[in-house]
């Protein structure tokens, strides 16, 4: 397929992206990634065995997620129709926010190379999804991330960038509003709040004013104005060990305030839960509040959400082209099952066998089914 825009993206342009990544310049730093700090938690399975050490036994089928499903009539997770690619083009990121359930930040070099670009467009090619979610770490900083999107522009898909914000301010990024805006790109923005001080607690000092800067250079090209061609979505996760609030009320004070206060626009607002992994969970442990919050998801347990989990209608690639339900399942290693011995891998992708599959779940899942559920495209319900 011939591609409707050039790679315009050289190794001059983007290396070093103008600036040293692991400095503040580069993008607020509160903490390190569990992996640097050589943590036991950056290892998936002590996030796993972590979760599954707390006693649950007083709570309903004892914190058991397959339990707890089938009670509400679905007696396995499978999948639906698959309408969203999300691909995960590295860990490498300019900032090290707290609740990061990637572990990601400037130390991560676990980058997707071109290859696997190339088969994860091969194998959009066999499927019928309209979406693909494009993340990271900050997905702006692979190099490839350019030729992604206009390979996906060009196949008439739906492309959504999981953006940062601050990684706009990058001294060779700085066209890249106005690039994605040509390209009809939905920038999905986190931002855990529109207030300052707690952004700054969960992103470090210096987001927020920041992220504002961003905001308004997307506004300034077209961007968060309703123009369903520039869509500006805001994404929100609580600055703590409580649910999101409810979506709908917060987008309207939040388009609110941030117009009164600082004279941004933006079309939506999506609030999500924070998952009990990576560092997030590292918090909740050091903090006293894991068990708490474990308990707190369980009881706010949702049957209404389940039809609507993105595990159903996404499947999600790692850097290195490995097959995951989930982003989160991603995170913890925990890999598609594969009804044939071969072991599931972007290369060998097949449409009939992902749609055979049954879902891998655990614990960590009553994230996505509490209160009003919990998903990339924020409340379910
Ligand atoms: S939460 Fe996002 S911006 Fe923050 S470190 Fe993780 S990937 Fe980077
Ligand atoms: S964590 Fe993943 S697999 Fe589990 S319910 Fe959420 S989306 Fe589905």
């Amino acid at each position: 397929m011939d591609s409707m825009f050039e790679d315009t993206q050289t190794p001059e342009m983007t290396l070093p992206y103008g600036v040293d990544l692991n400095e503040i310049a580069a993008g607020p730093k509160p903490t390190t990634s569990l992996q640097r700090r050589r943590s036991p938690l950056a290892e998936p399975s002590r996030q796993l065995a972590s979760l599954e050490a707390i006693d649950l036994s007083q709570l309903p089928h004892a914190g058991e997620f397959s339990a707890r499903i089938a009670e509400a009539g679905w007696a396995e997770l499978r999948p639906a129709t698959l309408e969203i690619f999300q691909i995960n083009v590295g860990k490498l990121c300019n900032m090290t926010c707290r609740h990061c359930h990637v572990d990601a930040g400037p130390d991560r070099r676990e980058i997707m190379d071109r290859e696997t670009i190339e088969a994860c467009l091969q194998a959009l090619d066999q499927t019928t999804a309209h979406t693909v979610d494009i993340t990271g770490g900050a997905p702006e900083l692979n190099l490839h991330f350019r030729y992604l999107v206009n390979e996906c522009v060009a196949r008439g898909k739906h492309v959504i960038d999981r953006c940062n914000l601050t990684v706009l301010l990058l001294p060779t990024l700085q066209d890249l509003p106005q690039w994605l805006a040509e390209r009809g790109v939905e920038v999905v923005c986190s931002l855990p709040h529109y207030r300052k001080f707690n952004t700054d607690n969960q992103r470090g000092q210096g987001t927020f004013e920041q992220s504002i800067e961003a905001l308004h250079r997307l506004n300034a090209v077209g961007y968060g104005t309703g123009n369903p061609q520039r869509r500006l979505t805001l994404m929100s996760n609580p600055v703590g060990a409580f649910l999101a609030s409810n979506q709908t009320k917060m987008e309207q004070e939040w388009k609110a305030g941030l117009l009164k206060n600082h004279g941004v626009t933006f079309d939506r607002l999506i609030a999500l839960n924070n998952m009990p992994i990576s560092r997030f969970l590292e918090w909740l442990e050091a903090s006293g509040n894991l068990e708490g919050y474990l308990e707190l998801l369980v009881n706010s347990f949702n049957p209404a959400t389940v039809s609507g989990l993105m595990c159903r209608n996404t499947l999600s690639i790692s850097w290195d082209g490995r097959l995951f339900d989930c982003d989160f399942n991603q995170m913890l290693n925990l890999e598609v099952q594969s009804p044939t011995d071969q072991r599931p891998h972007i290369r060998n992708f097949h449409p009939d066998w992902l749609a055979q599959r049954h879902i891998v779940t655990g614990r960590h899942c009553f994230g996505c089914t509490a209160g009003a559920g919990s998903s990339c495209g924020g409340a379910i319900e």
